[in-house]
């Protein structure tokens, strides 16, 4: 049985898309992994918030814990838009998240299947991963994004 739902994808890369404009479009939804209750649906912030950790798995992470009153997600499916970066990654270990679907691969900053091996190590904590989630429209955003911010003339 695959344990993930496409809906929920699909909100993170709805949410992914209010960030276009500004910030780099990545979006992330926690849900309860038996009851499906939607707890956080989030987007990078770190420009609008003028925070360089307000990635959008980590604000997924403190509304949830906020919301369930719970420093410990160990009943939480998180769906991201991207691979983890190293940061976020760190975040779900210590949140004890058993579950997480990813879309793109990030190949400057992933540290999952890219750059850190964050894998092959000792923390007890080992999730269940699955990777290229709704791939292509999850790079797509990215592409959209960056291509727009290379042909932007200056001010
Ligand atoms: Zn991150």
């Amino acid at each position: 049985m695959r344990l993930f739902q496409n809906k929920y994808m699909e909100l993170a890369i709805a949410e992914a898309k209010k960030s276009m404009q500004e910030e780099i479009p990545i979006g992330a939804v926690i849900i309860d992994k038996n009851s499906y209750e939607i707890f956080s649906a989030t987007h990078n912030q770190s420009i609008t918030l003028c925070d360089s950790t307000a990635h959008a798995e980590i604000l997924a992470i403190r509304e949830t814990c906020r919301k369930t009153n719970n420093y410990r997600l160990d009943n939480c499916i998180l769906y991201t838009t991207i691979e983890p970066c190293i940061m976020c990654y760190g975040a779900i270990l210590q949140a004890r998240i058993p579950i997480i679907y990813f879309g793109a691969y990030n190949s400057k900053y992933g540290a999952i299947e890219n750059n850190f091996s964050i894998l092959n190590n000792n923390i007890p904590h080992k999730p269940q991963i699955y990777g290229g989630i709704y791939e292509d429209e999850c790079k797509q955003l990215l592409q959209d994004f960056f291509s727009r911010k290379r042909n932007k003339k200056p001010c």
